[in-house]
């Protein structure tokens, strides 16, 4: 069984030292009540939850899977005890709203305990994100009487959520779905339609289950402008919430998949169930982007915990396991061969994981603190500084981190030799885990055009001018002894810059530039973002000493050698053009038939 210690050292060394998270807190009248004693508690609490619970369900889980049975799913043994005391431990309800019975605690917080429990059962996980997920956009978009009614019960535990868009013709394209809802006599829609791929989309945790299905109404405009967002519960329930007879919804099959494979993937049929509109007619995107944009995070997060628990155990195992001499010199003559951990290439494998670790986590602390201003902050001009940041940002953290949380498990797989690649080490399980994350939620390919189209071209910068100003502002203030990390990034940053506007010259003459250029410009944007974080981390462990801070500048001056130069390539790759893309006929692709 793979190893975790969760990384608390490295966490409040981001939240405390480089964000100084409390003045942040008692800045605004809905945080005031959180202090780094209250914030070390949950992480801690969670740290053994997710090390003692989860972690030891993992591997079994895996194998067993989540099955079906006479229409009802079950999830993999273990996992109803493990969900039961997640409930009970009040984790369903740490970021809810306190109006409803949730704790009202910051994302900057509620992010760490999520890398947790991805570190240790990404399957696991899934069941209770969703259900964060469907909170999220009832409470934004439902009346008085369904948060009423769904928040309580999502925060206890009793009863959880999907999001049900996906259809087997329509995945990206939502605006194609076929899903119909006819209104009835009283108040309530019939919905009818098959939905794949949904996660969760039945199980034995709870009580009753939620979904959150996007439909059109009969006279709906055709395309995007006429998705509805819908309410369909798996029981029927009365008002006081006592659970009745079944709903015309349940699942037909579930998927049989790569890895997550003890969250169920149900296919979804809707016959006739009854569903209650949430939110304005047509406007069902709005809420389930609500939806969407929190899990876009967590995914993320996802890739960092599957990366995080990937590096541990490719550390342990580097060393111990004995092969070779090292080329420098022999370190354990008394043994017949020097740990591997003395090959500079191991060390590479293992520097890239790390290296990736530390800035993804800094940087979903910095995305989750402008998720926390637009939230909680009473400044008009900070709320909509945060709102634009949170847009520009969002793509990234799921994309980039995502894709380099993929490398760095596949790093530290390698780093095992043939032993990461059979069973017993359980590295193949998180790369075969992590691997959903750069699909689901939106690919990262879409994710990469949201980035440039939506976010970047379309506004002609606005988002993107005062994210890099700042970043300059930073880079201008930074000390001497940091003129490695300073010079860098103002470098990355001017890359970008050049980039992006030689980009929008090109996007002007031929529109399908963006499309050609996203990915790669998406990743030249992420490694510039990644050296913003390193930045403010060696600024901030210089004013501390020890070990675990001076190590800081090292690990950041490997990215600066090592995993930066990338930056560069990736913006030529994106202004490479797309006429080597699109020059090629059909019938070359055709050929390979
Ligand atoms: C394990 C799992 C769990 C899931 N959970 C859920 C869930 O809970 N709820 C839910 O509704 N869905 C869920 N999904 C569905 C998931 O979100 C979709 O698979 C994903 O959005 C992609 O849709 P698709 O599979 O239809 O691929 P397609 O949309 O067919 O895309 C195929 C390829 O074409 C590319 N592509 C498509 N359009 C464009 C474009 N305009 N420009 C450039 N490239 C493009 C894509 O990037 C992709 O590489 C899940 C999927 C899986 C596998």
């Amino acid at each position: 069984m793979p190893i975790y210690n969760a990384p608390l050292e490295d966490m409040r060394f981001i939240l405390n030292d480089v964000f100084k998270v409390e003045d942040f807190w008692k800045s605004t009248e809905d945080l005031s009540f959180l202090d780094i004693a209250t914030a070390d508690a949950i992480l801690e609490e969670m740290a053994k939850f997710s090390k003692n619970v989860l972690l030891p369900i993992n591997r079994s889980g895996d194998e067993e899977g989540a099955r079906i049975e006479d229409g009802q799913v079950y999830t993999p043994k273990g996992f109803k005890e493990a969900f039961k005391q997640y409930a009970e431990g009040g984790w369903m309800s740490l970021a809810g709203d306190p109006e409803y019975g949730g704790q009202g605690m910051p994302k900057m917080l509620t992010m760490m305990s999520e890398e947790m429990l991805m570190a240790t059962n990404q399957s696991f996980t899934l069941y209770p994100n969703l259900t964060n997920g469907a909170c999220l956009a009832i409470n934004a978009y439902g009346s008085d009487e369904q948060k009423a009614m769904y928040l309580p019960r999502f925060y206890s535990g009793e009863w959880a959520g999907t999001m049900c868009l996906t259809e087997p013709h329509a995945g990206t394209d939502l605006g194609i779905i076929r899903t119909k809802a006819v209104p009835n006599d009283d108040g309530s829609y019939a919905i009818s339609g098959t939905k794949i791929f949904i996660t969760g989309g039945d199980h034995d945790l709870t009580d009753n289950i939620v979904h959150l299905v996007l439909a059109k109404t009969p006279d709906a405009p055709a395309g995007t402008r006429g998705i509805s967002m819908f309410i369909v519960p798996k029981f029927m329930h009365d008002d006081e919430g006592n659970v009745g007879e079944r709903n015309g919804a349940g699942p037909g099959s579930i998927e049989h998949k790569m890895g997550i494979k003890a969250s169920a993937t149900c296919v979804m049929n809707f016959d006739n169930a009854k569903g209650w509109l949430i939110g304005p007619e047509n406007k069902g995107l709005n809420a389930m982007f609500v939806m969407m944009n929190y899990e876009r995070l967590t995914m993320g997060l996802q890739g960092l915990g599957g990366s995080e628990t990937a590096y541990q155990n490719a550390a342990a195992y580097a060393l111990d396991r004995l092969q070779g001499r090292a080329s420098s010199g022999v370190t354990s003559p008394e043994k017949e061969a020097d740990p591997i951990l003395h090959h500079p290439d191991v060390r590479r494998m293992l520097l890239n994981a790390k290296s990736h670790n530390e800035a993804a986590r800094c940087f979903a602390v910095y995305v989750a603190k402008f998720l926390d201003t637009a939230k909680f902050s009473s400044d008009e001009a900070a709320v909509k500084e945060a709102h634009d940041r949170v847009a520009l940002l969002t793509p990234v953290a799921k994309g980039f981190l995502t894709d380099m949380a993929l490398d760095a498990c596949i790093d530290s797989q390698q780093v095992f030799g043939g032993h990461g690649y059979v069973r017993e080490w359980g590295m193949e399980q998180l790369v075969r885990d992590t691997r959903i994350a750069q699909i689901y939620e939106g690919t990262n390919g879409i994710q990469a055009l949201d980035l440039v189209g939506r976010k970047i071209v379309k506004n002609g910068g606005a988002f993107l001018t005062p994210y890099l100003e700042e970043i300059k502002t930073f880079a201008g203030g930074m000390s001497a002894e940091n003129a490695f990390m300073k010079d860098a990034l103002l470098d990355a940053v001017s890359t970008i810059e050049d980039t992006t506007n030689q980009l929008m010259a090109l996007v002007k003459d031929n529109i399908d530039e963006i499309n050609a250029s996203c990915v790669d410009y998406m990743h030249a944007f992420g490694l510039m973002s990644y050296a913003y974080m390193f930045a403010m981390m060696v600024e901030a462990a210089q004013e501390q000493s020890g070990d675990f801070y001076s190590a800081k500048p090292k690990l950041a001056e490997f990215f600066v050698k090592r995993r930066l130069p990338e930056l560069k390539a990736r913006a030529a790759m994106a202004l490479a053009g797309a006429d080597t893309l699109m020059d090629m006929s059909d019938e070359y692709f055709a050929q390979a038939l």
